[in-house]
């Protein structure tokens, strides 16, 4: 009956909808179908009573009963082929689209703006980075904003042209790992060694990836993994040249050392991390040590878009402060102005303008508390001092 009402609806074809009705049955019978009471050894593959602890074939340390469930729904849910690469596309395209709509939505922008040139402040607010303030979760989210349809597009290719081969060599769990850790490395190379500037993408992610398979391709040796490694290296190479002309044409903002340092990562990776066989891991460890780094990447990401949404709330926040005083609706200005203190505490302006605030509303005390916490905070590394403002607050 569902499926003729969504039908009816045109939001999917009859077909298609029988595809999703059998998909989401799938999921749901996974608890009940698989059997209850077996498992597969994670190194061996042999079928072993669900409460082993321990494989007496290989010794291979095993998931209790509830890890298993919840690894046969992960499974379950996940796409089957390249996961990995699945996941990570459908969540920079839609997080694509939720920032397009964001701007769409602004008085002052329009499609030009999506397609062409994100307004920078409104990138900053979903998690862009800007080199010379090292904020850490911005080195994560920073990976997943993109600057328009191009760099999107061509991000979204290499993506979907490399990853599925990184995952076949190194599996899907070390793949999503090293996509989250190196991109963020990348990151913060980008920052260290770079000039001020606002940048985002996956593309260090993405030559991290590349440097992976490249090493991978090149670690196999056959005739055809040959070729993938030297398609790989061109790939980067054009990359990398590419980015280069276009930043000394000044025609483009582009984060050739997010670039140069991605690839080297990667192709660091590529020699250290353990390659899979055809059949997955064999060795128990390096099943570990994939999964716990792609549940570690996982909550660091869920973590650095929550700090994000914070930050985000609170600058938007900030301009009502602001709006607010200009219209000199003071107690208003206020509420505002300490619901964006509460909610991102990493920023000074966070301060000066609840300091402000106070100070109008002849609140001393909570200004020279304010003050002190702020100086306490930022003690050395603010560009506007807080010793002097405490200073006079106090007169
Ligand atoms: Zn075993």
């Amino acid at each position: 009956m569902g499926i003729h009402f969504l039908d009816a609806l045109g939001i999917v074809g009859y077909q298609d909808a029988l595809k999703f009705r059998v998909y989401f049955l799938s999921v749901a019978g996974v608890l009940v179908e698989e059997n209850r009471n077996s498992k597969y050894c994670q190194g061996c593959q042999a079928v072993l009573p669900i409460d082993t602890r321990e494989c007496p074939y290989c010794h291979c340390h095993q998931l209790t009963r509830g890890e298993v469930m919840i690894d046969r729904l992960i499974h379950a849910v996940l796409p089957r082929r390249s996961p990995t690469t699945t996941c990570l596309l459908f969540g920079i395209v839609v997080y694509f689209i939720i920032i397009s709509i964001d701007i769409l939505t602004h008085p002052s922008y329009g499609l030009r703006e999506v397609l062409l040139s994100p307004p920078g402040e409104l990138i900053y607010r979903w998690g862009a980075h800007m080199r010379g303030e090292i904020v850490w979760w911005r080195l994560i989210t920073a990976n997943f904003v993109h600057f328009g349809i191009l760099h999107i597009l061509f991000n979204g290719y290499a993506l979907r042209y490399v990853g599925p081969y990184v995952e076949r060599s190194f599996g899907s769990a070390l793949t999503f790992a090293a996509f989250m850790f190196l991109g963020t490395g990348s990151m913060l190379c980008s920052n260290i060694w770079g000039g001020v500037s606002l940048v985002a993408g996956a593309s260090g992610g993405l030559m991290a990836l590349i440097g992976m398979a490249a090493v991978a391709a090149h670690r196999e040796k056959t005739q055809l993994s040959l070729q993938v490694r030297d398609s790989m290296l061109k790939w980067a190479g054009f990359t990398i040249v590419f980015g280069l002309i276009v930043s000394f044409s000044g025609t483009m903002g582009i984060d050739n050392i997010a670039h140069v340092s991605g690839f080297i990562l990667g192709g660091i990776a590529g020699f250290l991390l353990p390659s899979q066989s055809t059949t997955g891991h064999t060795k128990c460890w390096v099943i570990r040590v994939a999964r716990s780094s792609a549940l570690v990447s996982f909550i660091c990401g869920i973590v650095a878009f929550c700090y994000m949404g914070s930050a985000s709330a609170s600058a938007k926040y900030q301009t009502e402060c602001i709006a607010n005083i200009k219209l000199k609706a003071f107690q208003k200005a206020r509420n505002y102005c300490e619901l964006a203190y509460k909610n991102d505490k990493s920023q000074t302006i966070s301060y000066h303008n609840f300091i402000f605030i106070s100070l109008i509303n002849n609140d001393i005390p909570k200004a020279s508390a304010l003050c002190e916490e702020g100086r306490d905070r930022f003690s050395g590394q603010s560009p506007l001092s807080f010793d002097e403002m405490c200073r006079s607050i106090g007169k």
